[in-house]
């Protein structure tokens, strides 16, 4: 694939034409004269999911608390019938995944559900390139256990950019009692093999649970094959659901007799939920892991967003955003490797190994992070020294990613960053 990319206007343009997704960009709200390319941070807004708000909103003017069981999907199972719509997308089956809470209450509800120190096994393994919740989420947990965290938490060593899995599970030992991480680093973009990390920590009788806020949406899952044993994920970044949407669990049903860490009356066994006994009974599904009323009107816009992924298909969606990030990665080969411009990919080269946003290293990423905002250009700054670039399957353009790097020569040309005060 690679070989056959050239570095000209006309082939970027050709690339969108020949685009069997293209059609999808004017399914979503494009921020007007913007070069859009922080979907894996906040995912633009689909058309689609507008219009079920706009439905939500309008059954609780004309329904009122009729609401929960007549609307057009009653809003007393919405939590599970858009797990059950998003499960395609992970590999799962309808009842292992629920729309709720958020990512980081979802993980101490999973921690909590896995995570029983006994003896010598006390230790969670997690990593030193985590998203930084993940890792005071587990620091709590291990707190609440009278545990200390300096102890208790061992956190897997990169070089920096990247993780050799082969010495995570090296850590694997007997004294650890949950394996926690990431599905994709947040800065590099290395995507994790879920699968043989999954193997090796089974071989050894631990349970295992990832953070796949920056993998679903952009890259196929496959939990149930895999055999993980729980998962989280948010649905505002690939999945386009919007700020602080409802999030996503999974528990493989193998686990669906566990006792939740955390309850709360909507976690109920469904029919008997308004029986209003103290006694707590689970749903033997994903459901059961909820705790409070499903936030309808947050999760009213994952409905028309995922609408759009399905009618596209996970598959499509990889295969197009791995053709942009490894044509991104060879005009950044090309035009921005040398002198002046020094950008450097630290991104893994195989895109089996990467989700999907490009890591641009350079000493001065912020103060051109910024210089690209003043374009027009929405990226993200992770410090110390990248700008992370995600251009989306769905609505971004071959053209646009011809854009950002004619801009980022033109920037470093002009010394336009040394405007940006630092
Ligand atoms: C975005 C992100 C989160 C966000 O957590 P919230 O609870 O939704 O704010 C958590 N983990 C990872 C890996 C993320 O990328």
């Amino acid at each position: 694939m690679k070989s056959t990319f050239t570095t000209t206007e006309k082939y970027a343009k050709n690339l969108d034409l020949e685009d069997p997704l293209a059609k999808f960009r004017s399914r979503f709200f494009i921020p007007k004269d913007t070069i859009y390319l922080d979907g894996n941070s906040l995912g633009l807004f689909p058309r689609d999911a507008e219009k079920c708000i706009l439905r939500v909103m309008k059954e609780w003017k004309t329904l009122g608390i009729q609401g929960w069981f007549e609307s057009e999907r009653p809003w007393w199972y919405y939590g599970e019938n858009l797990g059950a719509i998003a499960a395609p997308l992970v590999g799962a089956e309808p009842n292992e995944v629920v729309a709720t809470g958020t990512t980081t209450i979802n993980l101490h509800s999973l921690v909590s559900t896995f995570y029983h120190p006994k003896g010598k096994k006390t230790k969670i393994l997690a990593d030193e390139l985590d998203f930084p919740t993940d890792i005071y989420a587990l620091k709590s947990q291990l707190k609440l256990k009278g545990l200390n965290p300096e102890e208790h938490l061992v956190l897997a060593p990169s070089n920096g950019r990247f993780f050799d899995e082969k010495k995570i599970v090296e850590l694997m030992t007997e004294e650890i009692a949950l394996v926690m991480l990431p599905s994709a680093l947040y800065r590099s973009g290395q995507l994790l093999d879920m699968a043989y990390l999954t193997k090796e920590a089974h071989t050894r009788d631990i349970p295992i649970g990832f953070d796949c806020c920056h993998s679903v949406g952009a890259v196929p899952h496959y939990f149930d094959d895999w055999g993980v044993d729980f998962a989280v994920w948010c649905s505002y970044k690939y999945l386009n659901s919007g700020p602080g949407g409802t999030a996503f669990l999974y528990i493989n049903k193998k686990h669906f007799n566990k006792d939740p860490g955390l309850t709360g009356w909507f976690g109920y066994v469904k029919e008997k939920q308004f029986e209003m006994l103290l006694d707590f009974e689970h749903a033997k599904s994903a459901g059961g892991w909820q705790m409070s009323s499903s936030n309808i009107l947050c999760s009213a816009p994952i409905e028309g967003a995922l609408d759009v992924m399905l009618e596209a298909g996970i598959e499509r969606i990889r295969e197009k955003s791995i053709k942009l990030t490894e044509y991104l990665i060879h005009l950044t080969d090309h035009l921005l490797a040398e002198s002046p411009y020094n950008f450097e990919v630290g991104t893994p080269r195989d895109p089996d190994r990467r989700t999907g946003h490009i890591a641009l290293e350079h000493d001065e990423a912020f103060r051109i992070s910024e210089a690209l905002k003043a374009r027009g250009v929405v990226t993200d700054y992770r410090p110390p020294n990248i700008v992370r670039v995600a251009p989306v399957a769905l609505y971004n353009t071959y053209h646009e990613v011809w854009k950002i790097v004619q801009i980022l020569q033109e920037i470093i040309d002009n010394r336009e960053y040394e405007n940006i005060f630092k």
